[in-house]
Order: structure tokens, then C-alpha cells, then sequence
């Protein structure tokens, strides 16, 4: 039995990333970059009016109000491309590049035009620079805005579209197997008969794996025979980079999990980690294929998905930060710990009045509660050899990867 972050490091290690592709900047929304995003052109690009107003000079409007011949007009899109001079001013507005000559803008509100348009009063003074964003002065060109390895988020595509990417590199998608084991296991669309449950982790398996930036192909159910793991495992690895399977890994008289991965000449890196609940989670390596044998009970499957197999997914796609981040929280009611094993109990997050982030641990029945679990949208790690934690304690916790 190896600890946790033990485990965690074999899977980083053990894992490589899949190299990059170029997509089309509308399909890269969660995906991993894969390239540094570098400023094509300055930001601003040119001297840049802040407000609607007019472009003067600061020593021309010192005393108030004062007289400006209008010269010419700027607008975002279509600039006024001539030398202002004194005793000058340009009508000018948001986004619109500030003429050579000029050096500030004052703003509408402040001005009055007279004769018809040809001249403007400028009624408050304005010192050098106001409302002006100079070239350059947010981005250089040449810059790196964003860096390989982050996660696409919608707050970055004004910085990719606008430096030009309407390609973007990113982290290839790792094609997943996902297999459910066991002999009582029917299909969701099926009445379960006697003895027989409808297999859930399947579909659980997927939408991690899909959150998580997988390309997801279920398999059939395979049942607890040795020759029918061996077969559908070898099929399954021939075209996938990850093989998840769920069950079938523990220590009773019908887990082939485990001897069909060994006769198959699977690597096995682990095979017990001293986690609650999951500890009779696999890893391995079949050919190019990693093999994570995750345990058959739901909750297992998430937070195994989410300790270990999540990682490897990201760490392929390239991910600079590919396991989940911890945090801190405030326990809501006390929990017990396990003697050998570190834990990772399912919970709710909250902010209580003051704003302070409150965990509360689902009351559950075991790890098969996936009822209780299906509320859960943190884990509450409580460390190997802690008996218990009082109400109030401050606690390590992930957030659950449930949802973008
Ligand atoms: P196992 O790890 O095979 O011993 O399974 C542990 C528990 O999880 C048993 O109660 C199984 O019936 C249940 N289980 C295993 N696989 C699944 C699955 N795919 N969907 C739902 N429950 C499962
Ligand atoms: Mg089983």
C-alpha cells in the first residue's frame, strides 16, 4: 500500500504528454494551450481617446474657457491623419487614434461648440495625458500574454482573437476506454433482474473524463471472467491512450481485474494506495496504453477519477497545473478519520454570513452512497492516522472537477 501523494507522483510521472494540435479558435474553449500567445501589434495600437471629446492641447485650454478652431474629426475606425496645431482641436471619440499635435482630450460634457461647429469652447482645463492611452502603453508587441500549459477559459479568447489566433495550438485530447466490470451489471437502459444493478460508472467515468478534456468511448460490460477481461482489454488499448475500468480490483474470490492485467504483461505501477475510499485503485501500462483499474463502488470512481486519473489526462494534454488545487475550508460538522489511510470525504461546500468557506461532510452510508454523493462538490482530506476532527477545524479540500 503506497500513500496517496505517492500515487499522485507515479501517475505524473509514468504519464507523457500527446504533443499538440492546431484548432480553430471557436473549438478551443477548455482545451490546454500548447504554444505561448504572443501580442502581434502594440495595445493600444495607436494613441487611444478614452472618452468623446475633443483632442487639444493641455497649454492651449491652461485658461478658461477657451477657443479652439475645430479641425478635422476622429473617429474609431476612421482617423484624422494631419498635424494639429495650436490653437487647434479635433473632435474625438472612444477608440478613435489621437492626432500628432495633440496631447490630451477633454471630455463632451466639459466643451461647448459655437459658430455653427467651426469652433469649440473648452470650458475646463485638462492637464497633459488625460483620457489618452498611449501606444503601447498596455502590451508591447512581441510580448507572451498567455503561456503553454494554462487552461482556455472564455476570459481569454478577447486576447486570442485579438492577437490574430484564429488558430490556436493546443494539447491533443486523449482517446479513453471506459469498461465497467462485474457480473451483475446491466445496462441504464435495462430492468435489472435478480441479483443485478444497472452500471452507473460508465456514465460517471465519462463525464469526468469529458470534463476533463478526454475523447470518451464506452465499452461493453465485461463480466467477471478472467478470459473476457483479458479479451476486451487487449481490444480496448489497441486504440486508446487511457483505459478506465471500474470493479473487479478487490479482494474478493471473483476480482479478475488484476491477474488478467499481470497475464496480459501489464506493467503494474500500483496496486494499493492508502486512500479512503479507493484503495484497491490500479495503475498500470499495457503496451502505450495506461490502465487505471479504479474499485466498483461510485463514490470510489469519482474520487479516484479525481485524485489520479484526472491528472493523467490533463498532464497529456500539456496541463502546467494538471491535479486538482487544494485549498482551505472550515469543517461544518466533525468527521472521522481512518487509521492507516488518508481520506478524501465527500462534501458541501458553503460561505457561511462572515464569508467564510464552510465544508460540510455528506452524512453517507459508505462508499456506495452515490445518492448523498450526487449533492458533493468538494472532498474534505482528512490525513492518515487522525481519528477525528471537531466541528470548526480547518481542513485541506479539493473542489469536485463537476462541472466547466
Ligand atoms: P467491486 O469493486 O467489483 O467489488 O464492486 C464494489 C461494489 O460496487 C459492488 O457493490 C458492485 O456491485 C458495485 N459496482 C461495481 N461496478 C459498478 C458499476 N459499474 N456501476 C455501479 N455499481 C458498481
Ligand atoms: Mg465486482
Amino acid at each position: 500500500m503506497i500513500p496517496v501523494p505517492q500515487a499522485i507522483s507515479i501517475v505524473r510521472e509514468v504519464t507523457h504528454s500527446l504533443g499538440a494540435e492546431s484548432v480553430s479558435i471557436a473549438e478551443v474553449m477548455g482545451r490546454i494551450l500548447a504554444e505561448d500567445i504572443i501580442a502581434d501589434s502594440d495595445l493600444p495600437p495607436f494613441d487611444r481617446a478614452q472618452m468623446d471629446g475633443y483632442a487639444v492641447r493641455a497649454a492651449d485650454v491652461a485658461r478658461v474657457p477657451a477657443r479652439l478652431r475645430i479641425a478635422g474629426e476622429s473617429a474609431a475606425g476612421a482617423g484624422w491623419h494631419h498635424e494639429m496645431k495650436p490653437g487647434e482641436a479635433v473632435r474625438i471619440m472612444t477608440g478613435a487614434p489621437v492626432p500628432a499635435g495633440a496631447d490630451a482630450v477633454q471630455q463632451v460634457e466639459l466643451t461647448r461648440e459655437v459658430d455653427s461647429g467651426a469652433v469649440v469652447e473648452i470650458l475646463e482645463p485638462v492637464e497633459a495625458g488625460r483620457s489618452i492611452v498611449k501606444q503601447a502603453a498596455e502590451i508591447k508587441a512581441g510580448a507572451a500574454v498567455l503561456r503553454a500549459g494554462e487552461d482556455i477559459n472564455a476570459a481569454m479568447f478577447a486576447t486570442l482573437a485579438s492577437f490574430g489566433y484564429a488558430q490556436v495550438k493546443v494539447g491533443r485530447r486523449p482517446r479513453v476506454a471506459v469498461m465497467a466490470t462485474g457480473s451483475e451489471l446491466v445496462d441504464v437502459d435495462r430492468k435489472p433482474g435478480k441479483d443485478q444493478i444497472r452500471d452507473s460508472n460508465n456514465y460517471t467515468i465519462a463525464a469526468y473524463a469529458s470534463l476533463a478534456g478526454a475523447i470518451v468511448e464506452r465499452w461493453p460490460l465485461a463480466g467477471d471472467d478472467t478470459e473476457e477481461l483479458k479479451r476486451q482489454v487487449k481490444q480496448a488499448v489497441e486504440t486508446s491512450d487511457v483505459l478506465i475500468t471500474s470493479g473487479g480490483v478487490s479482494m474478493g474470490v471473483y476480482d479478475f481485474m488484476k491477474p488478467a492485467l499481470k497475464e496480459l504483461g501489464a506493467e503494474i505501477f500500483f496496486e494499493r494506495v492508502a486512500l479512503r475510499p479507493g484503495k484497491p485503485t490500479v495503475f498500470a501500462r499495457l503496451g502505450n496504453t495506461l490502465v487505471f483499474g479504479l474499485p466498483g463502488n461510485p463514490v470510489s470512481v469519482a474520487v479516484t477519477f479525481s485524485l489520479f486519473v484526472r491528472a493523467a489526462l490533463r498532464k497529456m494534454q500539456g496541463a502546467k497545473q494538471p491535479g486538482l488545487i487544494e485549498e482551505t475550508a472550515v469543517l461544518a460538522r466533525a468527521v472521522k478519520g481512518s487509521g492507516e489511510r488518508e481520506s478524501y470525504l465527500p462534501a458541501i461546500l458553503r460561505t457561511d454570513e462572515r464569508g467564510i468557506l464552510l465544508a460540510e461532510p455528506l452524512k453517507w452510508g459508505g462508499s456506495s452512497d452515490f445518492v448523498a454523493f450526487a449533492r458533493a462538490t468538494a472532498l474534505v482530506n482528512v490525513a492518515a492516522g487522525v481519528g477525528f476532527l471537531e466541528s470548526g477545524s480547518i481542513v485541506k479540500i479539493v473542489r469536485l472537477p463537476n462541472s466547466h
